[in-house]
């Protein structure tokens, strides 16, 4: 019996259980709705162990900064030797590999040495370089071992080839996308219809819709201020991602410089604030989330009429300041009333405990109106921001 289904009038209102998790250096959270009588307490918190476990086993599978991960070792022996690695990790490279090639070389998990010549592979604490900035030359022989066509990978073998020394796969742009795909899954397998699975202000991805309720509200972030919000979007089995110049970045001569990279200079993204993508998986989303940042407005727009179902908004640093979003996709469709989904609507629920009135609002970044493209009211107009 699934969790959280709506056949029928409930005996019992839904019951609303919050878990948190901390991995890939975020913080992880999962709410779930479910039935009395459905489950008991261990057995749900047992879901979400199961759920958070994968997300475990996938970073110590990824993570460029666990020694012992297979990307560890596929970055320190590739170069010389196919490096083996699992079935799961060769299917993540060769579908970045497509998201490559899709978004011409913008999306390219190889940027690992520009990420440690820009001093992103240092602590928190340390994360702010004092400089020099890295020199042209510098920059010109870490970006000779950038580039995804320098990549080979032997799926029948389950083995992986760099083409030159010094190159470093990483996938912090893609890797908690996934994760909460693969926690989804895991509450999908356990009958759990009712779910929003969200790791720190990147990404989220949900199950069907909350009770009585259209879809999940999820707040996205002002760019320039964690605390307000820009707008609120509707979700209904579907995963959203945030690429932030705000995320990640360090200050120098009065300028900053962020954590997103163009593969093809080496020099982080300049003019953007930051890209949010709704989509139907975290995967997707979080990568082309990372890759429309580098590609702007004109090119996302180009890649969103060959790749339907995509809800983009960009936020373009503006010349004078203020926000001014640029909604890109779908967003017609998504103003629609959406379809009555299967097992998803609960119009005859009463609210679940501990979520009477309040909206859902889940920490995620950016927040843009996604139907008008008019600045957002309440916008400073000076030119000082970065
Ligand atoms: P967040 O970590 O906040 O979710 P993103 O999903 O945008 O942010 O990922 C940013 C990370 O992706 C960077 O820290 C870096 O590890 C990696 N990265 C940077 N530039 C690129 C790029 N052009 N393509 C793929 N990955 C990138
Ligand atoms: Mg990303």
């Amino acid at each position: 019996m699934g969790l959280a289904t709506c056949s029928g009038a409930f005996a019992e209102p839904l019951l609303r259980r919050t878990f948190t998790h901390e991995a890939m250096g975020t913080e992880f959270n999962l709410t779930l709705y479910s039935r009395p009588e459905d489950k008991g307490t261990d057995e749900i918190r047992g879901i979400a162990d199961e759920a958070f476990a994968v997300v475990d086993d996938l970073e110590n599978k990824i993570s460029v900064w666990r020694l012992d991960s297979q990307v560890a070792y596929i970055n320190k022996h590739a170069a010389r030797e196919p490096a083996k690695a699992a079935p799961d990790v060769i299917d993540l490279i060769l579908y970045c590999t497509k998201v490559y090639s899709e978004t011409d070389g913008a999306f390219d998990v190889t940027v690992g040495p520009l990420v440690k010549l820009w001093g992103f592979y240092r602590s928190q604490d340390e994360s702010s370089p004092k400089g020099p900035l890295p020199s042209d030359e510098a920059l010109a022989e870490t970006c000779a071992k950038v580039g995804m066509d320098k990549v080979a990978v032997d799926r029948d073998k389950g083995a992986v080839s760099f083409a030159r020394d010094g190159m470093l796969l990483d996938f912090g742009g893609i890797g908690k996308g996934l994760a909460l795909d693969r926690a989804a899954e895991v509450l999908k397998r356990h009958g759990v219809t009712t779910a929003a699975l969200s790791a720190g202000t990147s990404s989220i991805v949900v199950l069907g819709t909350p009770p009585a309720a259209a879809g999940w509200r999820v707040r996205v972030r002002d760019p320039y201020d964690d605390r307000a919000s820009l707008d609120e979007v509707i979700l209904r089995d579907e995963a959203l991602s945030t690429s932030g110049s705000y995320e990640k970045f360090f200050e120098l001569g009065g300028k900053k410089y962020c954590h997103i990279f163009d593969p093809r200079t080496g020099r982080p993204v300049e003019g953007m604030l930051s890209v949010t993508v709704i989509g139907r998986s975290g995967m997707e989303t979080d990568a082309l989330s990372t890759a429309f940042f580098v590609m702007g407005a004109e090119k996302t727009r180009a890649y969103c009429k060959t790749h339907p179902g995509l809800r983009v908004t960009l936020v373009p640093a503006g010349e004078k300041g203020g926000l001014h979003p640029v909604p890109v996709g779908d967003w017609d469709q998504a103003g629609k009333e959406p379809p009555p989904l299967e097992n998803s609507r609960h119009p005859d629920s009463t609210p679940a405990r501990g979520d009477d009135t309040q909206p859902f609002l889940l920490p995620v970044s950016v927040r843009v109106n996604p139907i008008s493209q008019r600045p957002c009211p309440g916008r400073p107009e000076e030119s000082a921001r970065p």
